[in-house]
């Protein structure tokens, strides 16, 4: 069974706020019109039906999408009408099933396709709805007048589904002024199955409805943790270099580059939550042109690689364990110097400090060790 699809996307309708029809404002990051059409990627043939001011705005749009722009009527169901035609002269033949579909419901989730092509296999026509579950009242000047009986009263969706000769035939047929399709297959004496719609299968009416259906169509935040850990031991010196500042000591810090423990710690917390190994995969310690290097390099290296993977930093914490030298007074100099290494405000940042109760190798001031945490997001 060949199954295509019409998107009506003719409304020139400003309701929804915003200097152009709503299906070509953004929602998401994209067109309203381009995530309708994304739902339905999975069949072949797709005529979208624009307004004809908008056809060359339209072709832009869809510039490098697969469908046929076909320019609408007066009304909605001329609209439909020269999607239809368009089909029946496609060079390939006519579809066996066509789904009608308004291009203001982006959000159509996958099932209520599905349940709407699968009961075409029994009926000539199928459409989602939802049952009426509020109380209908009558209103006037402010005040309800009357109230409804809800029973048998369902909120209409899209897509309708159709066998493709039936509703054309309808649609060429009809004397006009029908609310939708499936109205004019009923006129046409076409049976109507009704199938499960969805509250997410929403019509974007108002500027509230951008909001809802953004909240459907992003993606979940990716967040990621990463974790580092680093020791380098003491050998004669008169200073250390702890998260990029320089901190006088009895001691050095022996290493490869400048030894700076806590940078180590928070640049493999950053490759850790990129799961992008440690300093060593990317600055191999065999490499002699790393020897005495800042360790800034590594730093910056790791952010940047975050940001070329299109995470953004929101903390990182780093834990200083040692005896000595003191670091609280050194605390905010040092959180000062990493924001500034990595494009953060000072209050993405912190570093903090414990001993060890002199117990182990860090008790015993033979080095000091570090540990560091990292928060990374994609919007
Ligand atoms: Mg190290």
């Amino acid at each position: 069974m060949k199954t295509a699809v019409v998107i009506v996307a003719a409304g020139r309708g400003t309701r929804a706020g915003g200097p152009i029809a709503k299906q070509w404002q953004a929602v998401a990051g994209r067109p309203v019109a381009l995530w309708t059409l994304s739902k339905f990627s999975r069949f072949s043939q797709v005529v979208v039906v624009v307004s004809a001011p908008d056809l060359e705005f339209a072709s832009q749009v869809f510039a490098g999408h697969d469908v046929q722009l076909v320019q609408g009527g007066a009304d909605r169901a001329a609209s439909v009408r020269a999607g239809l035609e368009a089909l029946a002269d496609t060079a390939s033949g006519a579809p066996d099933l066509v789904l009608i579909h308004d291009v203001a419901r982006p959000c159509v989730p996958d099932a209520v396709i599905d349940g709407v092509v699968a009961a075409l296999d029994a009926s000539p026509a199928a459409a989602p709805a939802i049952a009426v579950t509020d109380a209908l009242w009558t209103g006037a000047d402010g005040k309800v007048t009357g109230t409804r009986d809800r029973t048998g009263l369902f909120r209409a969706q899209t897509p309708q589904g159709f066998h493709f000769a039936p509703i054309l035939a309808a649609h060429r047929t009809h004397p006009g002024g029908a609310a939708d399709d499936v109205q004019v297959a009923r006129d046409a004496g076409l049976d109507v199955a009704i199938v499960p719609g969805s509250e997410q299968n929403l019509k974007i009416t108002t500027p509230e409805d951008f909001a809802r259906a953004a909240k459907l169509l992003e993606p979940d935040m990716d967040v990621r943790l990463g974790n580092g850990f680093d020791v380098h031991a003491f050998e004669p010196g008169d200073h250390v270099v702890l998260c990029g500042v320089k901190v006088p000591h009895t001691a050095a810090l022996k290493g490869h580059s400048d030894a700076d423990v806590g940078m180590h710690a928070v640049t493999d917390a950053i490759y850790g939550a990129l799961a992008e190994g440690d300093i060593g995969r990317h600055f191999p310690p065999s490499d002699p042109q790393w020897k005495g290097a800042d360790s800034q390099i590594f730093l910056r290296h790791a952010v940047e690689l975050a940001a070329a993977k299109g995470y953004a930093i929101s903390n990182v914490d780093c834990t200083l364990i040692c005896e000595r030298p003191k670091v609280g007074p050194h605390a905010a100099a040092m959180m000062e110097k990493m924001s500034d290494i990595m494009g953060l405000r000072v209050d993405q940042v912190s570093v903090k400090a414990t001993t060890s109760e002199k117990l182990g190798f860090t008790g015993r001031e033979e080095g000091i060790a570090a540990l560091a945490t990292a928060t990374l997001v994609k919007p």
